[in-house]
Formats: structure tokens, sequence, C-alpha cells
């Protein structure tokens, strides 16, 4: 190496040095020191790999500096936040499904924060069941003998085969045209596997008769399962026996016939907005199925679990599942759900309860969404930056639910002047308060059925401190 150019190495920054002038920084997001000390050794090391390997253009120690602060602020923004949902999809995976209501976020509160009786019975003092006021709800509620929760609505689905399917008689019947895949690595097959239970595949794809289960049926079937198509539909030369068909065929066999229906419904779909009926588990019951489970985060509007109800010994049976005590659900959840569940059941038939999804579902576009856009329009008539209006829209329910419902929706329709449309989404996911909208027809679109009323103020501002108004 010539005398002339510096020895790159010694370029490379000290880790404290870089650590002492990021912690200078006063944008610095407040990620917990560890965390910051890690970023900045890793980048050093990197670094130091690199010049190894041959790099020589070390960057200066400010630039350094500020590629590491760029780590810290993203690393920052990947922790669990609240964001606003633009996107129009109202129960969205990636942005933790359906939000709670205030009164049952008010209840976990005091649960979290105290003690509480979850396993105590206050009568007696002695040991109580643990949940079992919410079951004795979901089992009102639903129309059910028994009912019971757990983690989400696949361990609700692994649970009931472990019991049903298992030893002698593990052999599940299912339709080819139920073979689903759920979203997120659930895919019915390889749940059913993952239980243990051998699965037993009949009819084609879009045609499967009685004769097709009944002709699958030997002493080592343990179960008939249905699986609900809640995130596909299939149209033509189709056909399926009935749920009523199939209950009548496990009666003939004395085999339980369980239907994982996900989706959750609890009340009329169609009441609520000009969408299509989805079926509830009260319905699927009364079909005659003997267990019945659903999402609790989904159409439901609750937190993350799942619910089995129908026959009592069944539950019975589920409950005492060495796997039950695995795939329980903890305090927070347990009063999260007693709380929706309990708004169900304080409202009267006709109404809908008070819970942000129904609110949102049933939102109208004239009545509700169309002054809030104008407000919107309104703080933002400055902002020479950006062109923006309204647009008709449609929103979905998403979550994997009623992919055929179309909601009539409005939606902020926004072109910006001075940057492109990737680059105004990455900003405002940026924001201390992210917003998350979606590109369509080259515009920037903000579905307003899907952002909190009161959390429109803070949609403004975001685009006010983006173009240095705020
Ligand atoms: C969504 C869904 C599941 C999975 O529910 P999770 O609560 O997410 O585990 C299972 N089965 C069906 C039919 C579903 O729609």
């Amino acid at each position: 190496m010539s005398s002339k150019t510096p020895n790159p190495f010694s370029l490379i920054p000290a880790v404290d040095k870089a650590l002492h002038s990021l912690q200078q920084r006063e944008d610095l997001a407040p990620l917990p020191l560890p965390l910051v000390t890690d970023l900045v050794r890793e980048a050093v090391e990197s670094l130091r790999d690199e010049v190894k390997e041959g790099r020589t253009d070390v960057p200066e120690f400010d630039a350094f500096v500020e590629e590491v602060a760029a780590k810290v602020d993203s690393l920052y923004r990947s922790r669990i936040h609240p964001v606003i949902n633009g996107t129009g999809v109202c129960i969205h995976t990636n942005l933790g499904r359906s939000p709670l209501s205030p009164r049952v976020v008010e209840a976990l509160t005091g649960v979290g924060q105290f003690y509480n009786n979850i396993e105590l019975d206050l009568d007696s003092g002695e040991r109580g069941k643990r949940g079992g006021y919410l079951e004795t709800c979901l089992a009102t509620l639903i129309g059910a003998e028994s009912a019971t929760i757990t983690n989400n609505c696949a361990a609700a689905l692994i649970l009931m085969l472990k019991h049903l399917a298992n030893g002698e008689r593990n052999e599940v019947i299912i339709s080819r045209g139920e073979l689903v895949e759920i979203g997120g690595g659930f895919r019915v097959p390889e749940i059913m596997e993952a239980s243990g239970a051998k699965l037993v595949e009949v009819g084609a794809t879009n045609k499967t008769s009685l004769a097709d289960y009944e002709n699958a049926i030997t002493e080592k079937t343990g179960m008939l399962l249905k699986v609900h198509r809640s995130n596909f539909w299939m149209d033509g030369f189709t056909h399926e026996p009935t749920t009523e068909e199939l209950v009548e065929l496990g009666k003939a066999h004395d085999l339980p016939v369980v239907e994982d229906l996900g989706s959750g419904a609890m009340v009329m779909t169609d009441s609520l907005a000009p969408i299509p009926h989805e079926p509830t588990a009260m319905e699927v019951l009364q079909r005659g199925v003997d267990l019945v489970c659903v999402s609790g985060d989904k159409l439901l509007g609750g937190p993350q679990a799942g619910i089995i109800a129908g026959r009592a010994d069944l539950v019975a049976g589920i409950k005492k599942e060495p796997f039950f005590r695995a795939l329980r659900c903890d305090k927070l959840i347990l009063t999260a759900m007693q709380e929706t569940i309990v708004e169900y059941l304080g409202t009267e038939s006709g109404q809908k309860p008070e819970l942000p999804l129904m609110r949102m579902l049933s939102a109208s576009v004239e009545g509700d969404l169309r002054p809030r856009a104008e407000a919107i329009m309104a703080e933002l008539k400055d902002l020479e930056e950006l062109e923006i209006g309204t647009v008709e829209t449609i929103a979905r329910c998403g979550g994997g639910t009623m992919p055929k419902a179309e909601i009539p929706s409005l939606a902020l329709d926004i072109q910006p002047k001075t940057m492109s449309l990737p680059k105004l989404a990455k900003k405002l996911r940026e924001r201390e308060l992210p917003l998350m909208g979606y590109v369509a027809e080259d515009r920037f679109r903000i579905d307003l059925r899907t952002v909190f009323p009161e959390q429109d103020q803070k949609l403004s501002e975001n685009f006010l401190a983006i173009f240095g108004k705020f």
C-alpha cells in the first residue's frame, strides 16, 4: 500500500466514538441503548469485513453515523405501535385484524394492572374454573350446549382433531374442495397432519357427493370435517352435500361432524352492510353439527382466539386434552373476549354491537365518510404540493373473510406534485403515527372507512408535517 493513501482500516470508526456521536443527536429514536450499541457494533464489524475484502471507499465518520441512525430509526419503527389503516381492508391481518373497543380495553387495564379472580371461585374461596363466565356467555350467545376458548382457530382445529381423530380411529374425511390454505402458513392438510390425524380426501375439487363421504367411512374413521371456504368461492359446475346431509350421515355411522367455520360472524352481516350473508356459528350448530370452531379476531371483532362450541361431552373432552393447556389463553385475552361477548349479549335484536368493526362495516358513504373527507381536504387546502380529491372505492372485510363482499366506500385520492407515489407512501409510513394507504390508478388513496374518525386530525398532520407546514 502506498504511503500517500491512508490505510482504510484506520478510517473505520471506533464503536464507542460512533455510539457517543449517535447519542448526541437530538432526533435519535428512543431505542433501548443495548439495541443501539448492537447496531453500531454490527455496522463497524461489517465495514471491517468489507475493507478486508478490498473495499477502499470507507465513509466519512458523519456519514457512517448517519447510516447507523437510519438503522436505529428503522428498528424503532418495527416495534408494535398504532397505525392508521387507510387500506379499506377492515380486518387487515398485517395491521392486527380487529381493533378492540375502548370499553374492552378499559377492562384490560384493571385486570392487567391488578390481581383478578381468573381461577378463583369467589363464592367458596376455592380454586375456580378458568374463564368459566366467558364460556357460559359464549354458549348462550351461540346457542350451544357448551363452549370454550383457545389460542386461535388453528389451535381450535388441532384440538378437535386430536380429541376426535386418534389411535385406531385417526382418519378424518374431508372433501377435496375444502383442502384450503387460509393464509399465513395455515393449510388445512398440514394442520391435520400436525395433529396426528390421517387425512382421507374424497370427491373432486369442484364436486363431492354424499356417497363419496359414505364410501370412505371405515372402522378407522374418527370424524367428518367440513371447512368453510372463507377466503375464496367456487362457481360453475359444483356440488357438495348440505351440512344437514353430512350430519345425517355422521349420525348413521355414529361419527361426529365438525365444521371449521373460521370467519366468526355472530351477527347477520347482510344487515350491517350491503354484503352477502356469512354463516354464523349459531346457524351451523342449528344444522346439527357436533362442534364448530371460529376465529376471535375476524368478523367477531374481538381479540385473537379460537372458539369451540357444540356438544358438552366433546367440549369437556377437549378441555382435558394435555394439549389444551399449551394452547390456552391468558387473562388479557380472556378478559377482552369476555367483554366483547358481553357486548353482543347486551345488544338488542335488530341493533348492532358497539364494536369498532361493526361501526366500520356499517358506516355510510354520504352520511359518515364524505363529511370527514371534506373536513380533511379543508385542513390540507393550502398544501400546494398535493392535488387532492375524493373517489368512490370498494372496501373489503379482509382477514380471509367474505372475499365476495364489496363495500361501497370513499377514499381520499391524492396526487403529490413534488415526489413520487412510492416516496409519499414511504414518508407516510415513517411518521410517528404511520399511515398505510394504497396506490391505484396512479394515485395514492386513503380509504376512510378503515380510518378511525379520531385519527382524521393526525392523518392531516402527517401530510402537513411531510410538506413542512406543521
Ligand atoms: C381464518 C381461518 C382459520 C384460522 O383462524 P386463526 O384464528 O387465524 O387461527 C381457520 N379456518 C378457517 C376456515 C378460517 O377462515
